[in-house]
């Protein structure tokens, strides 16, 4: 039985409260082997919603084919298609035992490249071009419902685009996503297992559209929020949220706690371990986040909740292709009204602002912007005198009371001495402080810092 209180809450009934989300990540599935793995891990007897990803590589193969859709290179496309169906039968022969089943999965899997060989560039625009980025995880899900019914164990799909639903600002719309979720789950009550696609979703008009690249980890902490689950694990090819960027720097460290907004922070700022935004949602609704690793399930991981996590430096992350603005003026000078002009012309071409300095004649800022800026800077040319640097980087320092404890800035800014610093905010919350610097001192600057803030070497 539903109740409702409210216009807009929803009462979920008793048995969601004791389901789990478990999101697993496209390297966790990214063979036959690693599928079979994730197929036995999510057997552990609780009842829950899996989101998956697309098989790791296939989107970044979608983006191609749609690249060259709109270049109309008609045979790279045909090439690039007929590569991924090689690969994909390839997958399928690993993964079933049975022909039957096996064949049943190489005629799905058709119908997928029938659907993406059908565009052409006459009729293709962004709308196909989604339509062809969602295949990779309608492919993934697909396969993983296969084999669990080759294993006969129970599990059911239920289609994102069914329940995943973004409003006209692109943000999620909960009470869809709730009342779908709680009516295809109500109504399926003997399921334990539930499997979904990540990433893809509808948009307000009800096309196919997608929570941006890495966006499964945001379905997963949607999903998580609107069934009100227990917890919310994303399974990836890592041990955690580590301290420092393990791309770029050798010797990193995982954390075993991070509060919702430390976490927050450093998605943000680029630990490409979670999509920026995926922490919101489950924060909202106070859900703890596990971060675990597929490969070595018996490791922690890092819990990210409300509990306090210690008052010392955590992490740190870093958010390149950054443009810094700069805008001087002597009529900012004692002149009110001149920073809500600034920010009226960023907010009239819908492009955000990250970082903020400012002095007597003059504010900087950071956008995070790749397109056109060209009219951006013309509008904002009649407040002053304009400059704009780009390929710059901003590197995030995260952790609890960061401003509360003396020597924190200290160690930061003494770690970077040989740098050229080109923009600080520091303050603007307890969690972060923030360093603009040119990329090319990216390296350096992670290595530094790890160094001289967790005594780790680069
Ligand atoms: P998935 O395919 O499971 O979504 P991702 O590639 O999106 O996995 O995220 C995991 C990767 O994030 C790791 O392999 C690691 O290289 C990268 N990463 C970047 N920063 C961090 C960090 N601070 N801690 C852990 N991993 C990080
Ligand atoms: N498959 C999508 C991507 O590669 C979403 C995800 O993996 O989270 O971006
Ligand atoms: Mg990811």
């Amino acid at each position: 039985m539903v109740s409702y209180s409210g216009d807009s809450k929803l009462t979920l009934p008793t048995y969601f409260s004791i389901m789990i989300v478990q999101k697993f990540g496209g390297t966790s599935l990214g063979t036959a082997e690693r599928i079979k793995h994730v197929a036995q891990l999510i057997q552990d007897g609780k009842k829950k919603v899996v989101v998956l990803s697309a098989v790791s590589g296939t989107t970044n193969k979608l983006v191609e084919i749609v690249n060259s859709l709109y270049r109309n290179e008609k045979e790279a496309v045909d090439e690039r298609i007929t590569q991924l169906e090689a690969e994909y039968v390839d997958l399928a022969d690993a993964l079933f035992g049975t022909s039957e089943i096996k064949a049943k999965a190489i005629k799905m899997l058709e119908n997928h490249w029938t659907h993406i060989r059908s565009f052409t560039l006459d009729m293709f625009t962004r709308f196909e071009e989604r339509s062809i980025l969602a295949q990779g995880e309608l492919i993934s899900s697909m396969l993983m419902q296969l084999y669990l019914d080759e294993c006969k164990v129970q599990a059911m799909t239920i289609p994102a685009l069914d329940f995943m639903r973004v409003d006209q600002q692109g943000e999620p719309d909960m009470w869809y996503t709730k009342s779908n979720l709680e009516r295809i789950i109500g109504e399926n009550d003997e399921i334990e297992l539930f499997i979904t696609q990540g990433f893809i979703c509808r948009n307000h008009f009800g096309e196919i559209d997608n929570l941006k690249r890495g966006g499964s980890d945001y379905t997963a902490s949607i999903v998580g929020s609107a069934i009100e689950a227990e917890e919310v694990q994303i399974w990836t090819d890592i041990d955690g949220m580590h301290n420092n960027d393990p791309r770029v720097v050798k010797n990193t460290r995982p954390i075993a706690r991070l509060t919702f907004d430390e976490a927050a922070e450093l998605a943000y700022f680029g630990a490409k371990i979670l999509h920026p935004t995926s922490i919101v949602p489950a924060r909202n609704a106070g859900i703890p986040v596990v971060l675990k690793n597929t490969m070595s399930p018996e490791k922690p991981g890092t819990i990210i909740s409300n509990e306090p996590s210690g008052n010392h430096i955590k992490a740190l992350a870093a958010k390149d292709g950054i443009t810094a603005i700069k805008i001087k003026s002597d009529r900012m000078l004692l002149a009110y009204g001149f920073l809500r002009q600034v920010f009226e012309v960023f907010e009239r071409h819908k492009i955000s602002i990250d970082m903020i300095t400012t002095s007597e004649v003059a504010v900087s800022l950071t956008i995070d912007y790749d397109g056109d800026i060209s009219a951006l800077i013309e509008e904002l040319r009649q407040y002053g005198k304009v400059e704009v640097d780009r390929n710059q980087t901003i590197v995030c320092i995260v952790g609890h009371m960061l401003q509360s404890e003396p020597g924190h800035a200290a160690k930061i800014f003494s770690s970077l001495k040989e740098i050229t610093l080109r923009m600080i905010s520091y303050g603007g919350s307890k969690n972060n402080v923030s360093i603009l610097i040119d990329s090319e001192y990216k390296e350096q600057a992670l290595k530094k810092l790890n160094k001289g803030l967790f005594n780790l070497e680069g």
